[in-house]
């Protein structure tokens, strides 16, 4: 069961596993994740770069980024 998986605008977090060990938060340049209280880890999708900074960051592997929302390209 995939009861804990968050799944966000392109950003997906298994918050069961999550450690709230802040790595994600201290390594996403455009300040788009923050670490609350009860609530694990805060998505802002408008920040988010998809840089998959915080996936790589992720000691335990529990977050996936997807790649940015595809923009048309004429070609
Ligand atoms: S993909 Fe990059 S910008 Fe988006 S939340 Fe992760 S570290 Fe931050
Ligand atoms: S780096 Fe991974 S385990 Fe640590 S707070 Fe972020 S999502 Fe949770």
């Amino acid at each position: 069961m995939d009861q804990g998986i968050r799944q966000e605008q392109g950003w997906t977090i298994d918050d069961d596993k999550c450690l709230r060990c802040g790595a994600c938060v201290g390594v996403c340049p455009p300040l788009a994740l923050d670490l609350t209280e009860r609530g694990g880890i805060h998505f802002i999708e408008e920040k988010c770069t998809h840089c998959t900074l915080c996936e790589k960051v992720c000691p335990i592997g529990c977050i996936k980024v997807e790649p940015p929302k595809a923009k048309q390209h004429a070609h």
